[in-house]
């Protein structure tokens, strides 16, 4: 064996995560769909403040069962449906991506099966493998959306412990409607369906959040964020709502005090501020949608986005396009189906910036050719 002696299915693979690149090198940075807008001077006062104070106790380890937290984040979500969240619904941690670790450590596993559909978010393979959980990757249709018959059949065949279901979905954008997640939950039986709504607060007006299927359905769980409409990706808090016996027992798998004293005030913080950090999400969502007339003005394939990222396409070459875009100050992210490339949504003047480099770079050399 070699040293170190790593799992042998881990040997030689890549850690996941996009070039980080320097921002006075690459100032255009639309790779990892974060919000461009950073808080208010108040809002920084507040978190300082928030900070502060946590320090003063920091001999001491933190609330294991961060009770204030899940209060303020099951209030906050109780916005966005017509009954109540409460805080025995809530769950959270180091970002969405620990929440749905601990949802694969507590319900997959040996013996046990993830499944999603494809194109899908690139981390949920790697969940399945780091908890030796079967991993089966469904299809989506050419147009990204599901079919529901064969999504249930498959469903019915592989009896998943846990069906993973961005919706937004990443790297397309394109939501799933509620009936589709309705069907779902019903096909999986016991088994958990996670709808990840990283993206939800961008959704289109008229498209609901499967928040409101909670009632209804015992075996879903809703996650979300703080990385993305939030603007608080540096913060590392995600959560999920659910039934209060999920929350239970994914205390089992957690770490203990997996939450840190700083990020719960700080988070607690950024929350007493939502209305503002989330006051760009209009801005950004109409930002979006003359992205995409611009893109299909330019007769590029494109999904249709309920997120603050559009797919475009398709190149022969789409890695000769990344690389031209980057060459001039923008860096986009190659990801997605082969052809196909992936550009946030920033500012009035980034999207100005990354329309001028599309078009330099699709005009001036063989890099821009269609497939
Ligand atoms: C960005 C993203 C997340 C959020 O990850 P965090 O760990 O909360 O920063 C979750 N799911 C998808 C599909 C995403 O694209």
């Amino acid at each position: 064996m070699s040293f170190p002696p790593i799992r042998p299915e881990l040997a030689g693979i890549e850690p996941y995560g996009a070039p980080q690149l320097p921002i006075d090198r690459v100032p255009v940075q639309l790779n990892v769909n974060e919000n461009p807008y950073g808080p208010s001077e108040e809002c920084i006062a507040d978190i300082a403040a928030a900070a502060a104070d946590a320090a003063r106790t920091l001999n001491r380890y933190p609330d294991r069962e961060f009770v204030a937290l899940r209060t303020a984040l099951a209030s906050y979500l109780s916005r966005d449906v017509a009954g109540e969240i409460t805080p025995d619904q809530v769950w959270a941690a180091n970002g969405s991506n620990e929440v749905m670790l601990q949802l694969l450590q507590a319900f997959g596993g040996p013996g046990r099966t993830a499944l999603s559909f494809a194109p899908t978010y690139s981390m949920y393979p790697e969940y399945a493998r780091d908890t030796h959980t079967r991993w089966v990757a469904g299809r989506r249709e050419d147009d990204f959306s599901l079919d529901l018959d064969v999504a249930r059949d498959l469903v019915k065949t592989e009896q998943p412990g846990v069906i993973l279901l961005p919706s937004p979905n990443n790297p397309t954008g394109t939501a799933l409607p509620p009936d589709a997640i309705g069907v779902l939950c019903e096909a999986a039986g016991d088994g958990l369906v996670v709808v990840d709504e990283a993206y939800g607060e961008f959704r289109r007006a008229g498209v609901p959040s499967a928040l409101e299927l909670l009632p209804t359905y015992r075996n879903l769980v809703v996650t979300r964020t703080m990385s993305k409409a939030f603007a608080g990706a540096g913060l590392r808090l995600g959560y999920l709502a659910a039934d209060p016996a999920i929350c239970d027992a994914i205390r089992v798998v957690r770490l203990p005090y997996h939450l840190s004293a700083v990020t719960q005030a700080v988070a607690l913080a950024a929350l007493g501020h939502a209305p503002e950090l989330l006051s760009k999400v209009d801005e950004l969502r109409a930002e979006r949608d003359a992205l995409v007339d611009w893109l299909r003005s330019e007769s590029y394939d494109i999904a249709d986005s309920d997120a603050n990222f559009v797919l475009f396409g398709r190149f022969a070459d789409r890695h000769a396009v990344w690389q031209g875009l980057l060459d001039r100050g923008v860096l986009i992210r190659e990801t997605g189906p082969d052809g196909w490339l992936r550009v946030s949504v920033g500012t009035p003047d980034e999207m100005a910036a990354f329309r001028a480099a599309l078009i330099e770079v699709t005009q001036s050399d063989v890099n821009g050719e269609r497939a």
